[in-house]
C-alpha cells in the first residue's frame, strides 16, 4: 500500500526525462510521448525557451502575491487577447480554478444562476467545476453538488433551443469534448448557440482548457467555429506543464470583478508568468500554427491509410485527435502501445486520444502511426 490515496490508476512506470516528444522510463526505456501530460507540454519536453525562462525568473524574484502590480502579468493578458474580441485576463493555476471563475463572473454578472452545459463534458474536479461536468460518474458519492445546473445533449440543436429560458446565466461548452471522447461541435451547434446568446443576455462560457493555445490549430480553438464567447477558461497548454490558468473575458465583464470580488494567492505567479509568456510568444505566430494544421493533416492522412474506415472513427482537430475503435473498450490497446514504446491516453472508455507536443515532427507521426497500426491490427510492421 502507497502512502498516496488511491485515486488515481496509475501505469507501472515512472516518466524521469523528456526530450521533445520523446521520453524515458526510469528502467531507461524511451517511449514517444502522445500525451503531452494531457495536452499540457506543448512545446514538448525540455524545450531550451522554456528552460530558460524559468530558470532566469527564478534568480529574481519567485513570488510576489498580487498586492503589488504586476507588469508581467498585463504582457501576457495582452498577448492572449491581441488577435480576438476578448480584453481582460485573469490569472490562475489550473484549469478547473480558470472554470470556477468563469462561472461567478457570469452569475455574478447577469444577477442570474442557471448554467447550461452538456452531457459528457468535462470541466474539472473542484465543486463548481465538477458540477459543471455532465458525467454521472464524476459526481458520484459528492453531493450535494452546485444547484441550478443543467446537462442537455452535445450538438443538439432542439434540446437546446427547448431548454433556454430568462433564467439562464450562462451557456459553458467546450468546443471539442476532450475527457468526454473527443466530440467536435458541429457547425450548426456552434451557429444555434451563438444566435441564442446574441438575443439574449445569456453568457456564452468557452471552456478552452484542453483546446487553447494552438491544440486545435489555432489560437483558440472557437476561431474556428460561429462562437463568439463572452468568457474562454484556459489551462493546460498554456504554460508548457507549469501549473498556470486564467480566463479571459469582454471588456464588458470589466466593472463584474472589481477589486475583492475575487482571487487567488498564486494566480499570476511571476515563475508561471514567464513560462506562459514564453509559450504564447512561440505559439501565437501564424507560421506555428500554419505547421501544427500541416502536422494535423499528415496524421489523420497516415492514420487513414491504415485504418480501414468501417472499423475506426478517426476525428478531432490539429493535434487533438480521437480514434473510435469500433465501440471497443481500449484500456487494453493504451497498454499494448506503451508496450511499443507509444504513450496514448483514453478519452472515454472507448477512444484513444493523441495530443502529441505540438512541436512533434513527421518522422515522430510516421512512428507512431505504425505503432498504432500495429496494435490496433495487431499486424507486425517494419517501423
Ligand atoms: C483538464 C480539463 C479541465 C480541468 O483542468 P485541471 O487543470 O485538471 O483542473 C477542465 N476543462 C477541460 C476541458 C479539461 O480538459
Amino acid at each position: 500500500m502507497s502512502a498516496l490515496f488511491n485515486n488515481y490508476s496509475r501505469r507501472p512506470i515512472s516518466i524521469v526525462e523528456g526530450k521533445g516528444t520523446v521520453v524515458k522510463d526510469q528502467n531507461g526505456k524511451s517511449y514517444l510521448d502522445f500525451t503531452s501530460g494531457i495536452a499540457v507540454c506543448c512545446l514538448g519536453h525540455a524545450h531550451p525557451a522554456l528552460v530558460e525562462a524559468i530558470q532566469k525568473q527564478s534568480e529574481k524574484i519567485w513570488h510576489t502575491s498580487n498586492l503589488y502590480e504586476s507588469p508581467g502579468q498585463v504582457k501576457l493578458a495582452e498577448s492572449l487577447v491581441k488577435d480576438n474580441h476578448l480584453s481582460h485576463a485573469f490569472f490562475c493555476n489550473s484549469g478547473a480554478e480558470a472554470n470556477e471563475a468563469a462561472i461567478k463572473l457570469a452569475r455574478k454578472h447577469t444577477g442570474k444562476h442557471h448554467i447550461i452545459t452538456f452531457e459528457q463534458s468535462f470541466h474539472g474536479r473542484t465543486f463548481g467545476a465538477m458540477t459543471a461536468t455532465g458525467q454521472e460518474k464524476i459526481h458520484k458519492g459528492f453531493g450535494p453538488l452546485v444547484s441550478q445546473f443543467t446537462y442537455l445533449p452535445y450538438n443538439d440543436v432542439q434540446a437546446l433551443k427547448e431548454a433556454v429560458n430568462d433564467s439562464v446565466a450562462a451557456i459553458m461548452l467546450e468546443v471539442i469534448q476532450g475527457e468526454g471522447g473527443v466530440n467536435v461541435i458541429t457547425d450548426e451547434f456552434a451557429q444555434a448557440i451563438q444566435e441564442i446568446c446574441d438575443n439574449s443576455d445569456i453568457l456564452l462560457i468557452v471552456d478552452e482548457v484542453q483546446t487553447g493555445i494552438g491544440r486545435t490549430g489555432t489560437r483558440f480553438a472557437f476561431e474556428q467555429t460561429a462562437l463568439k464567447p463572452d468568457i474562454v477558461s484556459m489551462a493546460k497548454g498554456i504554460a508548457g506543464g507549469f501549473p498556470f490558468g486564467g480566463i479571459l473575458g469582454t471588456a464588458e465583464l470589466y466593472e463584474t470583478f472589481g477589486p475583492g470580488t475575487h482571487g487567488t494567492t498564486y494566480g499570476g505567479n511571476p515563475l508561471g508568468v514567464a513560462v506562459a509568456q514564453t509559450v504564447v510568444d512561440n505559439v501565437f505566430n501564424d507560421e506555428f500554427l500554419n505547421d501544427v494544421q500541416k502536422k494535423s493533416e499528415y496524421l489523420v492522412k497516415k492514420l487513414k491509410e491504415v485504418l480501414p474506415e468501417d472499423q475506426f472513427n478517426i476525428r478531432g482537430k490539429g493535434l487533438m485527435i480521437g480514434i473510435e475503435c469500433g465501440g471497443q473498450d481500449v484500456a487494453q490497446y493504451i497498454v499494448d502501445a506503451e508496450n511499443e514504446g507509444l504513450l496514448v491516453v483514453a478519452a472515454g472508455p472507448k477512444v484513444i486520444r493523441l495530443v502529441p507536443p505540438l512541436t512533434v515532427t513527421n518522422e515522430e507521426i510516421d512512428q507512431a502511426v505504425g505503432i498504432i497500426e500495429k496494435i490496433l491490427l495487431k499486424v507486425s510492421t517494419t517501423v
